[in-house]
């Protein structure tokens, strides 16, 4: 009998697996995968790290947090500099004086800060209430229709005037020449790639991969005493309201007999008709080294195409508008009727969590299960 059955080798299941082990509990993590990390996974590909579920950063203002992770891995001093493509025209990404200098020629902070005010005061509403309101009220229309409106349809498979402003609100936008995407006081990446540091924080602790909850309810339940879910909400209670919509991500990935694709580790295609969102270039997420510091002489691309989740894909994003975060609450109030599960992390709270927050509510979950 385990004090704990953790449904998720994810960061929030590896995190609660961590602190409770640490507390003297005794844990069982499983997931139905092959491999631990869910989807901040990466694998070893010609000596790149390959992040295989999507490019991710590690970025936070939260000191906790990074001295939590920093116990499990050394991070490098990647800064997340993407970059736009606009049929071919070239961006600088988030928002900024490079930005502006290319869309409308613009020079000084003054008139970035006029030109987007006078395209502010041309559109007709007064509080944004939507992504493309938002989108415009912060950077104008010109950088809306070439920087945002496509990349955002593609994105997330609804128009722009049907999304939550949060979405966009997540970029600065900024009347300086600094390029790095995040507002963050720590970032980088985990040198060795994100399995070894889960690798790292699930040391010495029971983990039984290629394991469906779904398939062994019943028996994996009678094995612990509580379970912790991570997985989909809406699937944990066999869909009884309905389904919550997610946002789904296939990945085609390439290896090329060259040492250099694109130049940086990210590309956003932000025209509508680009099939896919962006290509991510591995390597530049290590400089394009390997650990020795060696130039790696190949490299491998994954382009990422959007789609709207259906049963039996990977759910990847939740969809927070407010038609969905209403059908959350009812699957919420019955999680909060559960003696026995606690869920948590971006599926099982249905959250566009970032890593960090994502570590952040696992630490704040253990320690309330520990003072029970
Ligand atoms: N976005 C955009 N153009 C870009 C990059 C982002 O319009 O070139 C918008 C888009 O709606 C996206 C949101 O900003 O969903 C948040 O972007 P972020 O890079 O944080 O998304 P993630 O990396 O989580 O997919």
């Amino acid at each position: 009998m385990f004090d704990y059955l953790i449904v998720g080798a994810g960061l929030y299941g590896a995190t609660c697996a961590r602190e409770l082990t640490d507390m003297g509990k005794s844990v069982l993590v499983i997931d139905k995968r092959k491999h631990i990390g869910g989807n901040v996974y990466t694998e070893k590909i010609e000596g790149i790290n390959v992040h295989k579920y999507g490019a991710h950063i590690f970025h936070t203002n939260n000191k906790t947090v990074w001295d939590y992770v920093n116990k499990f891995a050394t991070f490098n001093r990647f800064t997340n500099s993407p970059v736009a493509n606009y049929k071919g025209e070239i961006y600088s990404l988030p928002f900024n004086m490079y930005t502006f200098n290319k869309m409308w020629g613009v020079v000084t902070p003054e008139e970035a800060a006029a030109k987007i005010e006078e395209q502010r005061k041309e559109a007709s509403f007064t509080e944004p209430s939507n992504l493309e309101e938002q989108a415009i009220s912060l950077v104008g229309k010109d950088i809306y229709e070439k920087l945002i409106k496509g990349y955002t349809q593609k994105q997330w498979g609804r128009p722009c005037d049907q999304l939550p402003a949060f979405i966009i609100k997540r970029l600065p936008v900024r009347l300086s020449y600094d390029n790095n995407y995040f507002n963050a006081l720590y970032q980088g990446i985990p040198v060795g790639g994100y399995t070894k540091m889960v690798e790292n924080m699930l040391k010495g602790i029971e983990v039984k991969l290629d394991c469906d909850y779904f398939s062994n309810r019943n028996e994996l339940d009678s094995i612990a005493k509580k379970v912790i879910y991570t997985g989909p909400i809406d699937e944990f209670y066999d869909y009884c309201f309905g389904n919550l919509e997610y946002r789904s991500v296939r990945f085609e990935n390439e290896t090329l007999d060259i040492p250099n694709f694109q130049g940086n580790a990210a590309v956003n295609y932000t025209d509508p008709d680009t099939p896919w969102t962006r290509i991510i270039e591995h390597k530049w997420f290590e400089f394009g080294k390997d650990e020795n510091g060696q130039e790696l002489p190949k490299t491998v691309i994954s382009r990422e195409y959007s789609s709207e989740w259906k049963l039996g894909d990977e759910p990847y994003y939740p969809v927070n508008d407010e038609k969905n975060n209403e059908l959350y609450k009812k699957y919420k109030e019955k999680a909060e009727q559960e003696s026995k599960v606690i869920s948590g992390g971006r599926l099982g709270e249905y959250k566009y969590y970032d890593m960090d927050q994502v570590i952040g509510e696992a630490l704040e979950k253990a320690k309330l299960l520990l003072a029970e």
